[in-house]
């Protein structure tokens, strides 16, 4: 593992606080030690409080933070006499442990303690580092393991043996590592849990951790156990985009509300799902308590959802019999699905959460493939997951989230998103929790946003081939289609019926009204399996209840796109689709209006540019962003008994009322 201090980068950062900042990055930097807010660092600093006293206070990493974006403010600043007190207390629960680490705060406003604060402030050394090492599992959750750990580290560490996170945990270390640490002690390691490193700089603790995780890699390399071959399976053939949609809906459903699904056919993925025993490797738990709560007890294998969550019910009853009070049981739906036809799928109530769980058990494959090759894989019993999945019940009362966005969980797809009044919806649709795929003609579809919520693909929308491939791949990264907005659109030369040239026509009839009858038909079978229903809305024109002069392609193929709409409303409700058109009039602000049609558009109306802006009875201009509110709405609860109907954005046209 390589060694990241700079001496000239770690200067920049002041005092005790920020040597700890700046290590922790470090640390946070390396996916294969922490991972999505894994793992946490401290430091001890004497401080005066407000009657002058001297008082040591810890600073741990609060929780909600992640390692490689600290900074001091991510500090939660307590006492450190009341941690070691608690740390003698004979027994607490977890959760009036979580209300002390609180009340042990010198900042009230600062985040919760970290759950393992009072095993940093046992720890007689002013920096301490703990980490998640994915080497460090491999060789711990092996047969054997304790023997291992003693060869790779000798009299280097103290080992704990494996215990739930929590108050239990610190009790034991409290136990075992003496207030005088043994001369050449470095570190401690949580059996099937992580290391810890300490020491009197930030420096010297990190270089310590950066030692005890390469021990443990240079170990698995001697033992042949850390460079993976995948066999050349045969290419799994993965699902198609109405089998993984019909299975997302089956997997909304086991959790309760709309789940993302993505799929993953990276040759790792592809190589561990095709393997003859992964029935046998992958259930034997995941790698670590933090990876139980993100993917579950253990990954389901093959597609069958209800003998899986019937399981996963059958055991939590079970567990939680000898449990009091007995807990509430979390949806059983499981997070993470490794079929050997469709390589692995994780899923999440948001896209973030399944792209989180992903890479979680991309890491946990590493960890389980090098411990089989060491000698086998052997996770945490079935009662240290229960404790843990049941402890993380616990905090999730606690930790009272808000409401959940209303679009969480659901799929939109927007045509035109690059600009204008696509780019528009595609951001109302993500303010409002939903992943959402961006489709353009324009390059620039792509970069819109960066985050797990969001793909942009370059589609040319006119080419039937190139939209089924776009809805295909919109599918595997997000398991299903629940809503649609059909936006795309050209305007065209402005010109009289008896000039207007044939290739103009085509051009806008393919574009405005082609394009969107084949999104419509090979968006259907998808959007028939949303979970609370599919959602289109249509992007139409003032031009179809009012048209203008010089805009016969436009009105005509606006007119029809009209017409196709409401047929399809006819025919989709039974799927539970709804349909709906919005009318935009005036909108200035997208790539359509040209100065040039503007210009045209203007004259055509005998009005100056200026009087042909405002031109409407509420003389309020019309933004993208009001369109794209609509479209939202309309997505929404409020049209939820709504379909067929055509709602115009235009600022109140004395033509179309
Ligand atoms: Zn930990």
């Amino acid at each position: 593992m390589r060694n990241l201090w700079n001496r000239i980068d770690a200067a920049a950062f002041k005092g005790e606080l920020g040597q700890r900042v700046y290590s922790s990055r470090l640390i946070g930097s390396e996916p294969s030690l922490v991972l999505h807010g894994g793992g946490n660092t401290s430091v001890k600093i004497l401080e005066k409080n407000i009657f002058g006293d001297d008082e040591a206070v810890l600073y741990i990493k609060g929780s909600g933070w992640d390692l490689a974006s600290m900074e001091p403010a991510g500090f939660s600043p307590c006492r450190m006499e009341h941690l070691l007190r608690l740390s003698r207390l004979g027994s607490m629960s977890d959760l009036r442990m979580a209300a002390e680490l609180r009340g042990s705060m010198t900042n009230p406003s600062a985040p919760a303690p970290s759950v393992e604060a009072i095993l940093h402030a046992i720890l007689p050394a002013a920096y301490v580092d703990h980490t998640h090492a994915d080497a460090l599992i491999s060789i711990s959750n092996t047969p054997g393991g304790a023997d291992r750990i003693r060869e790779v580290y000798g009299e280097r560490v103290i080992v704990i043996p494996y215990m739930m996170p929590g108050f239990r945990l610190a009790r034991l270390c409290a136990g075992l590592i003496p207030a005088k640490l043994p001369a050449g002690t470095i570190g401690v390691v949580l059996q099937s849990h992580g290391l810890i490193s300490f020491g009197d700089t930030a420096e010297s603790s990190y270089l310590r951790m950066i030692e005890l995780a390469t021990l443990a890699e240079e170990y698995l390399a001697r033992k042949k156990a850390w460079s993976i071959d995948w066999p050349a399976a045969p290419a799994p053939r993965g699902p198609s985009a109405v089998e993984l949609a019909g299975f997302r809906r089956e997997l909304s459903a086991a959790m309760g509300a709309p789940a993302i699904v993505t799929a993953h056919g990276d040759p790792v993925s592809l190589g561990f799902a095709g393997r003859a025993d992964v029935a046998v490797i992958s259930q034997q738990g995941p790698a670590t308590p933090d990876h139980v709560i993100r993917t579950k007890r253990v990954p389901m294998v093959g597609r069958d959802l209800a003998a899986y969550c019937a399981a996963y019910e059958a055991y939590f009853r079970e567990c939680a019999a000898g449990a009091s009070p007995a807990p509430r049981m979390l949806d059983p739906a499981p997070r993470v699905v490794i079929d050997p036809a469709w390589g692995v799928l994780s899923a999440g109530r948001t896209a973030g959460e399944a792209a989180i769980t992903a890479d979680l058990y991309r890491h946990t494959i590493d960890v389980i493939m090098r411990a089989t090759a060491l000698g086998g894989w052997r996770a945490l019993s079935a009662r240290d997951l229960f404790e843990v999945e049941y402890w993380d019940l616990e905090q999730a009362k606690l930790r009272r989230p808000g409401p959940p966005a209303p679009f969480a969980g659901e799929v939109a797809l927007v045509t035109g998103a690059a600009s204008g009044i696509g780019r528009a919806c595609a951001e109302a649709l993500l303010s409002r929790g939903a992943a959402v795929v961006g489709l353009d003609l324009n390059a620039q579809v792509r970069g819109l946003r960066a985050g797990p919520d969001y793909l942009g693909i370059v589609c040319d929308l006119t080419r039937e081939a190139q939209v089924a491939s776009a809805i295909e791949e919109a599918v595997r990264a997000f398991g299903g289609l629940d809503m649609l907005v059909l936006n795309a659109g050209i305007f065209g030369q402005g010109r009289p019926v008896a000039e207007l040239d044939t290739e103009t026509w085509r051009r806008v009839m393919g574009t405005n009204l082609d394009a969107t009858f084949f999104m419509m038909r090979s968006c259907h079978p998808i959007l028939k399996l949303a979970p609370n229903g599919g959602r289109v809305v249509v992007i139409g024109s003032k031009n179809v209840p009012a048209p203008g002069p010089g805009a016969a392609a436009y009105s005509a193929s606006k007119a029809a796109v009209n017409q196709l709409a409401r047929v399809a409303a006819l025919e989709w409700g039974r799927d539970r689709i709804r349909i709906n058109t919005i009318h935009p009039n005036m909108v200035f602000d997208t790539g359509l209006w040209t100065p040039e049609v503007l210009e045209s558009r203007a004259t055509q109306y005998g009005l100056t540019v200026e009087a042909y802006r405002s031109n409407n009875v509420l003389k309020v201009e019309v933004t993208s962003r009001d369109v794209a509110a609509l479209a939202a709405e309309m997505c929404g609860p409020a049209f939820a008994k709504t379909t067929g109907a055509q709602v115009p954005v235009d600022g109140g046209n004395e033509r179309v009322i």
